[in-house]
């Protein structure tokens, strides 16, 4: 496994790179969710690209860059165990060097669920997205559902911009009692980690109710809050969506492909979640 912290040498290395070529790009601190991805692309691809860089610019003033969690010696001891060919793990001055002011924005889709609370956000990941299929152009590059709308985003990046990637996209991971796994859970207290479940039992509710033929867009969110608001270690509530997979547009009728996506506090964590109506996410 070969490390590459500059971009010359991470684009050199994937050019003579082993093809089809996937990568995973993560932001760290790796957990099973991320290693799902990275088993799925080591798979699919005789190479495998798996970047880590924790990006400024997808996080707000007042966002938790600063504790983003972070850990590189066991993250590449993690990797090289499932088999990774390069890692690239760059500084913040390589991605972002003096001068650097092109920004990619997909409209739209940015603006909705996470983009209202988090104006930026989409800009941030979609120009660092298109940064690194760009160094390493792979064939294949493999996301989350977890991140449901990031998903959207960067398909309809690659499609705009006719970067000839497949974007796979890959279950969310949860654990056992159904919290979806992800590097900021550590922020959690005891107890607003037993708590935190309570995201995953309300998209199930909508889901099962969705299921037994309510496609009520109105009443599947209805559902999904009130459960919500049953748990006193919830604290403020973002959204709670129901809307088309694609265009992220909110469903009067949950029609298929829908994802009904949630995300709210706990103490001083926000925390994500989705479900897709119609598939096993
Ligand atoms: P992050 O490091 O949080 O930026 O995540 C890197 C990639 O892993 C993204 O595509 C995420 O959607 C994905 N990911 C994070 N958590 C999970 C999870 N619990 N299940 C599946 N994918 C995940």
């Amino acid at each position: 496994m070969r490390v590459l912290d500059t971009v010359d040498a991470m684009a050199e290395a994937c050019r003579s790179a082993q093809r089809p070529l996937g990568l995973v790009p993560t932001m760290g601190y790796l957990h099973q969710g991320h290693l799902a991805l990275v088993r799925r692309a080591r798979g699919e691809n005789a190479a495998l690209a798996v970047s880590i860089f924790v990006n400024p610019t997808q996080f707000g003033p007042g966002e938790d860059l600063p504790t983003y969690p972070r850990d590189m010696d066991r993250d590449l001891a993690l990797l090289k165990k499932e088999g990774a060919d390069l890692v690239f793990a760059p500084s913040v001055g390589e991605m972002y060097p003096q001068g650097m002011n092109t920004w990619v924005e997909v409209q739209g889709l940015s603006q909705r669920l996470e983009g209202e609370y988090r104006p930026g956000h989409f800009r941030g990941v979609a120009t660092v997205v298109a940064k690194l299929l760009n160094i390493v152009r792979p064939d294949r590059a493999y996301f989350g559902q977890k991140d449901g709308q990031q998903t959207a985003v960067v398909k309809r990046l690659v499609k705009d911009l006719n970067m000839g990637v497949d974007v796979v996209v890959v279950p969310t991971v949860r654990e056992a009692d159904g919290l979806a796994m992800s590097s900021r859970n550590v922020h959690l207290s005891e107890e607003e980690r037993r708590a935190a479940s309570v995201l995953y039992h309300a998209l199930r509710g909508a889901k099962r109710l969705w299921e037994g033929g309510q496609h009520d867009g109105e009443m599947l969110r209805g559902a999904v809050r009130r459960v919500l608001e049953k748990e006193p270690l919830v604290g403020k509530i973002d959204y709670v969506s129901v809307a088309d997979l694609a265009t992220l547009e909110e469903l009067d009728t949950a029609t298929i492909p829908a994802m009904v996506s949630v995300a709210a506090w706990l103490g001083k964590t926000r925390l994500i979640d989705n479900v897709v109506l119609g598939a096993d996410s």
